[in-house]
């Protein structure tokens, strides 16, 4: 197995990211928010919710401050579970952590993450994979009408 098959696509989609994050900023009809914090690396995110009736994530954005890596995953984040039921959310975030711990390997197991597989190497760098799954914390957060969360 090759140690960093997608290196540069990596690089080049998290600088992207970084600099056109997808869904930034809050929105008045939010229903869910939650903040994030990753003490470790200093990343500092809010999440919005728009869920509607039918369980939907009618809409999601983010805002914040933090590493490219954290800003990047956040803006990939908003644009994998919008339109997704809460449940599939959930279970999207699952895999999404099994990723990053290095527990699915997306070229050999069933998933549903599409681009968010660039971030298949990074549970390589134990201290970014706290970096890459703030976002995801601070959205279970907001699922679960916690003000905020903590990646430690
Ligand atoms: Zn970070």
């Amino acid at each position: 197995m090759s140690a960093h098959p997608h290196r540069e696509l990596y690089q080049q989609v998290i600088l992207e990211h970084n600099k056109n994050p997808r869904n930034y900023g809050p929105f008045p009809e939010a229903t869910h928010t939650s903040e994030g914090y990753n003490p470790l690396c200093g990343d500092h995110l809010k999440i919005f919710l728009k869920i509607g009736e039918d369980n939907i994530i009618d809409r999601v954005s983010f805002e914040g401050d933090g590493c490219a890596i954290s800003r990047a995953s956040a803006s990939m984040m908003t644009t994998a579970i919008q339109g997704k039921t809460v449940p599939e959310t959930l279970a999207l975030f699952e895999e999404f952590q099994n990723l990053v711990t290095g527990k699915l390997d997306p070229d050999r197991q069933p998933h549903h993450l599409g681009k968010l597989t660039i971030f298949s190497g990074i549970w390589q760098f134990p201290s970014r994979v706290k970096c890459a799954i703030l976002s995801w914390h601070a959205l279970k957060g907001a699922l679960e009408r916690q003000a905020s969360v903590s990646t430690e």
